[in-house]
């Protein structure tokens, strides 16, 4: 398969819904998403960083910069494609820039999987053909707007419930959702917002609290790097902490993993820069036992098909961020999956996701570039 050139898009999109976590609020979600054109055929990638790099150092915008400039010119200049294992070794000539190199992979594996006629569901050997549907939401003005949220996903049929937190907007309005649901499994994330109050005995009190409240696991509740605070958390609740934004290596993941600083894994292939290094992490957590579950980035249709694929691997233990129905106010390119009896279907086809509409994908683009050798 030759790589013949690459095409760039800034696909203009705003979320359904406004998304409050501790770090701000999303609406604008524009996606950069990669074409790449070979002798053999097409392949799409979706790139997850958000507006602004508020989750994690990277962004829209520079992405697409970093894309253009030197991701794509390096793969150009790296020879004949000869899968996306080989090409994520040439991309490591730019250092990070992980969601952009995620990008790049997943169309490159897009590209070998139609070539092919096989799924990616098939490429992972993950047998699954559905996956249960894990709902996110976002921090609500009040607890009583909070319950009404979480209402409307266990509605929706959603199995389990992630529900954003930061100082102050902790146990108060998960008190209130855990009493009107007091079965539902129920998560929080923080997003990195708390701080260790400068010994490894001064846990915030709004974190210890949450242990009367039966959550499936705490996600992220100090910044990334902190891996000795992590742990030192860890020892000091009961909630099993969870690490998101900390996972952006396999060294990373072990890391943490040895230290103790989590129990449970939230797996992301746009961290890890790609779809290979995400399995390697979910063979890894398997291997030593760490529960795990695959993290969503607001995606549009065609990375929600990858991570739906995804969680259907056996390691992946806990329910994750994997959703369906409309997210955005514009029709999604990538079409839009409903949830059955509360399951995320596994796409099946070729490709890792079914193709984009034209017409869709025409009227949400706002920037394109070409780049060939
Ligand atoms: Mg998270």
């Amino acid at each position: 398969m030759r790589l013949e050139a690459v095409e760039l898009r800034l696909l203009s999109l705003h979320l359904h819904s406004p998304h409050r976590t501790s770090e701000g609020e999303e609406v604008d979600r524009p996606v950069v998403l990669v074409r790449v054109c070979t002798d053999e055929g097409e392949g799409w990638g979706e790139c997850a960083a958000l507006a602004g790099p508020t989750y994690s150092d990277e962004y829209a915008l520079g992405a697409y910069d970093v894309l253009h400039d030197f991701l794509v010119p390096v793969l150009l200049a790296a020879g004949p494609p000869r899968g996306g294992r080989a090409h994520a070794a040439a991309l490591e000539a730019v250092q990070g820039h992980h969601m952009a190199k995620a990008a790049l992979e997943m169309a490159l594996v897009d590209a070998e999987l139609r070539a092919a006629g096989r799924s990616l569901a098939q490429r992972l050997e993950a047998d699954a053909d559905s996956v249960p549907a894990g709902g996110v939401t976002g921090m609500a003005p009040t607890p009583g707007q909070l319950v009404e949220q979480v209402h409307a996903l266990v509605d929706a049929g959603y199995q389990r419930v992630k529900v954003k937190i930061a100082p102050g907007h902790d146990v108060g309005p998960l008190r209130a959702v855990r009493d009107r649901f007091p079965d539902l499994p129920l998560q929080a994330d923080a997003n990195g917002a708390y701080r260790m109050g400068g010994s490894a005995t001064a846990v915030p009190p709004g974190l210890v609290a949450l242990d009367e409240l039966g959550l499936l696991c705490l996600e992220q509740p100090l910044p990334a790097d902190d891996l000795v605070g992590h742990a030192d958390l860890a020892r000091a609740l009961a909630t099993p902490v969870c690490l998101d934004e900390s996972l952006t290596s396999l060294g990373r993941l072990d890391a943490a993993l040895a230290l103790g600083a989590c129990r449970v894994a939230c797996v992301k292939p746009a961290l890890l820069a790609g779809i290979d290094q995400a399995v390697a992490a979910h063979d890894r957590c398997r291997e030593l036992g760490a529960d795990a579950w695959v993290g969503g980035m607001l995606e549009t249709g065609l990375g929600r098909a990858v991570n739906a694929a995804l969680a259907a691997l056996p390691g992946f233990t806990l329910v994750g961020d994997v959703g369906g129905g409309r997210r955005f106010d514009e029709d999604d390119p990538f079409g839009i999956v409903e949830l059955v009896d509360g399951r995320v279907p596994v796409h099946f086809g070729p490709g890792v996701a079914p193709a984009p509409d034209p017409a869709a994908l025409r009227s949400v683009t706002t920037r394109f570039d070409t780049v060939s050798r």
